[in-house]
């Protein structure tokens, strides 16, 4: 199965993602620059190299891949994986893998589960930060922001000469200021209540929602399975204010080329920015 190659602009440079998203059956978004994936609903080939996998709940179709995950790495001699699950569910993923090691022959995985929680924080190198955020789903679910901590010289020391500048670093004084970008959201699964309960995921330069459904009658499903509908995405639409929306997990309800068409008819032209769509069919 082909996944879907987006290569954004960002302040940070040209950011690749790569992935594929239907509701109940598989959302898997790779960032291969930082070895990073964001939910992993569905094995592929793609997905062993990365060295950290972040799932952002426990149904199935964003961790139906962790065991393949873990047993390619094993498999490839890869080293040491990381799973970052939230809390709630943290102690079964770790059961989960362990079942599988041992259906497998007993030697454990080389992959360490983290649990993390809302409005905590993982470094995932010197200059990315993630921070984690409770979503509108009806299970536990995080979705995850992605900051670049961007380090320059002090605009008063622009010009100086470098011996100047290490002579100063070499005395203890702070040569560099950092910035913090807000790169990515993921806004995972998620109803309409993440846009009141955390606005700011929604500052970031490229932001991942959901759109499960998009017919009238499927308003009151949405509601009740902590889905958004395309009535909510236009509702905040305007407001946005990302360089790319990034639309993904589209109901099985609906064909993939209506989901394109969602994605590039009714959904771009409400926003600044430009949406992109990572629906695809697994099958
Ligand atoms: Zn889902
Ligand atoms: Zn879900």
């Amino acid at each position: 199965m082909a996944l879907r190659r987006l290569e954004l602009p960002t302040s940070w440079g040209p950011l690749l993602l790569v992935g594929g998203s239907r509701a109940g059956e598989g959302t898997l978004v790779l960032l291969p620059q930082l070895r990073l994936a964001l939910d992993a609903g569905r094995p592929h080939r793609a997905l062993p190299p990365m060295s950290t996998v972040f799932v952002s709940h426990g149904h199935l179709d964003h961790i139906g891949a962790v065991a393949y995950w873990a047993s390619q790495r094993f498999l490839g001699a890869m080293q040491h994986g990381v799973l970052l699950a939230p809390a709630a569910i943290a102690g079964d993923i770790q059961g989960l893998l362990e079942l599988h090691a041992t259906l497998e022959g007993g030697r454990p995985y080389d992959v360490e589960v983290v649990p993390v929680t809302g409005g905590g924080t993982y470094t995932l190198r010197k200059d990315i930060r993630l921070t984690f955020f409770a979503t509108d789903h009806w299970v536990p679910t995080l979705g995850a922001s992605l900051a670049w901590h961007k380090h320059r010289l002090r605009p008063e020391l622009v010009g100086m000469p470098e011996e100047e500048i290490v002579r100063l670093r070499m005395a203890g004084e702070e040569v560099d200021q950092e910035l913090v970008l807000q790169l990515l959201s993921y806004t995972a699964d998620t109803g309409p209540g993440i846009f009141t309960t955390h606005p700011e995921a929604f500052e970031a330069e490229v932001v991942l929602l959901e759109c499960s459904f998009w017919r009238p009658a499927d308003r009151d499903r949405a509601r009740e399975f902590g889905h958004l509908h395309l009535d909510d995405l236009t509702a905040i639409a305007p407001l946005l204010k990302c360089r790319h929306l990034v639309v993904l997990h589209p109901s099985r309800r609906h064909r993939l080329g209506e989901a394109d068409r969602v994605v590039r008819e009714r959904i771009g032209p409400m926003i600044r920015g430009e949406a992109h769509s990572l629906a695809i069919d697994w099958e």
